[in-house]
């Protein structure tokens, strides 16, 4: 049998917790986002009661964010200044290490992603290449050059100041970035619950005519221009949520083909954005199957 790992997509809503080692050896289970205390001491009992078959080589951990990613740092593995009620200052990775006693990956839960669709996905054989994630909120991570995407601390894709549509009088939900007269960031504008209170119903209840899937098109497209401008992946990968209107993809490839107006010049935009722009093709398991990629580095770092 081989060797088993486990993994933690850690959303703000949802976390998802798995034993395996690949897509189709997967056992996992999902429990709502309370409090620290009682989300992680539940994300544990989980291991525990596998372990006891199956022992746990290593965990990896998708989180969502802002976390702290450097080793040298007195809180690695913490979430740090999240607005999520009770996350603040969260030591995920040492309340996991310490119950466990196995080695710990941690990552964004975007990066985790990203790396599960390079394994198994949708971005197999690729040196570069973004996953996005539009749901509960934005976010971005990838690889550049064939690693996941780290620097100063990790990308911060749904927190780029975007120009708001000269018809958008709705300023966004981000605290952190909502001007008055002109600007505010993707997240704010185009996430899920951003969707909600602009339109005064939820996403899955817009028809499908709706106007707002237009302004959501143009927002997510903009974006994704400054990443290929930015960043030139071979290919974008958009999973969460708000992606589940099946016709919001076909919008977007539009879109960002009109603001790119033939500038770049690769085939991949001039011909088959089809394949350029796509979903995830682990569907709602890339976070965790990710997170289970990550735990297989980390035990390869331990040895
Ligand atoms: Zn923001």
């Amino acid at each position: 049998m081989d060797q088993c790992y486990g993994g933690i997509e850690a959303g703000g809503t949802k976390f998802v917790c798995a034993v395996g080692s690949h897509p189709d050896d997967l056992h996992k289970e999902s429990f709502d986002t309370t409090d620290p205390q009682q989300t992680l001491t539940r994300a544990v009992g989980f291991f525990k009661a596998r372990n006891s078959h199956r022992p746990i080589t290593a965990i990896g951990i998708g989180s969502f964010g802002p976390i702290d990613l450097h080793w040298d740092s007195p809180t690695y593995g913490f979430i740090t200044s999240t607005p999520k009620k009770g996350w603040a200052n969260t030591d995920i990775v040492g309340r996991i290490k310490a119950s466990l006693d196995v080695p710990v990956a941690f990552d964004t839960d975007v990066n985790a992603a990203a790396l599960g669709e390079h394994r198994w996905g949708a971005a197999k054989e690729l040196t570069n290449f973004i996953y996005l994630t539009i749901g509960t909120g934005v976010g971005g991570g990838g690889l550049v050059n064939g690693k996941l995407l780290h620097g100063l601390v990790h990308p911060e894709m749904g927190h780029i100041c975007l120009p708001r549509h000269v018809e958008d009088t709705y300023r966004g939900n981000c605290p952190f970035h909502n001007t008055e007269t002109s600007y505010s960031c993707f997240e704010g504008l185009a996430s899920g619950p951003a969707m909600t209170e602009r339109w005064g119903q939820t996403p899955q209840s817009l028809g499908d005519d709706h106007k707002a899937w237009y302004l959501e098109a143009y927002y997510v497209s903009m974006a994704i221009v400054s990443y290929v401008c930015t960043l030139s992946p071979q290919r974008i990968i958009i999973g969460g949520g708000v992606m589940k209107h099946e016709k919001l993809i076909g919008l977007i490839r539009h879109k960002v083909k009109e603001m790119l107006n033939d500038y770049v010049q690769a085939a991949a935009l001039l011909e088959s954005i089809e394949d350029y722009i796509v979903l995830p093709k682990l569907g709602h398991n890339a976070g965790v199957v990710g997170a289970i990629e990550l735990a297989k580095l980390a035990a390869v770092d331990s040895r």
